[in-house]
């Protein structure tokens, strides 16, 4: 695991997510909100869902050289606090795994990610004042953020694509691709929603979406707030 460069991503511009008009002219088809995949959960066979999935014709992203027309950036319901990657034949009709801790088996856990409709969205480029405020705070000079910070709410993890992701677990690690092993560059964020089981209490956090496009191979790293999900 390499330490997360803030310089490692791509595309280097970052885009918030828009609901958008399901018929909409011209728009990409990028869909946020679960849509069932064709792969099994490597831990509890359940089908992954996707939490995003991406339209590679999409100029912005950099997505081209992928050999499917949408990138889905999974996870398991059950399993999503856990990294793992997966990767894509060349013909771009069936999925691999590329489980990053084979034979590590997570806990047992009562936590499961709540249901989102899919919805067609799109893509609106980060204000500069939010990427300005995160680098500050970033390097922790949030006092020199602070005419900003009170007027936009800067700390909320929000869905993104490319861009610098707001962290909420500082000590996360970005990965290294499992069969090219060069870091792989952050490609989104996708806020999700938890329940746990007995309270029903739900909480927030996100997942890191890391791509080596050179493999295309996707890695899932969770973030949740430390003293809730570590
Ligand atoms: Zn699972
Ligand atoms: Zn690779």
């Amino acid at each position: 695991m390499n330490v997360f460069h803030d310089h490692n991503s791509r595309p280097v511009q970052g885009h918030f997510l828009q609901p958008c008009a399901k018929s909409s002219q011209g728009e990409f088809r990028h869909v946020l909100g679960q849509l069932p995949s064709a792969l099994n959960c490597d831990f509890c066979g359940h089908t992954m869902v996707s939490l995003l999935a991406l339209d590679v014709a999409d100029g912005r992203l950099e997505l081209g050289m992928l050999p499917v027309d949408r990138l889905p950036l999974l996870t398991c319901r059950e399993h999503f606090h856990t990294d793992f990657q997966y990767s894509f034949t060349s013909a771009g009709e069936g999925l691999e795994f590329e489980n990053e801790r084979a034979g590590f088996v997570p806990s047992s856990s009562s936590a499961r990610l709540t249901a989102r409709e899919p919805q067609q969205v799109s893509l609106h480029a980060i204000p500069d004042r939010i990427v300005a405020t995160r680098k500050l705070a970033r390097e922790g000079r949030i006092g020199e953020a602070a005419d900003w910070t009170e007027r936009f709410e800067w700390d909320q993890p929000q869905h993104e694509v490319g861009g610098l992701p707001l962290r909420l677990n500082r000590d996360s690690t970005g990965p290294d691709c499992s069969l090219c092993e060069q870091p792989m560059p952050f490609l989104a964020a996708v806020v999700v929603e938890v329940q746990t089981g007995l309270n029903e209490e739900t909480g927030l956090g996100q997942l890191l979406y890391f791509l080596c496009r050179t493999c295309a191979c996707v890695a899932v790293v969770p973030d949740f707030e430390s003293e809730n999900y570590s």
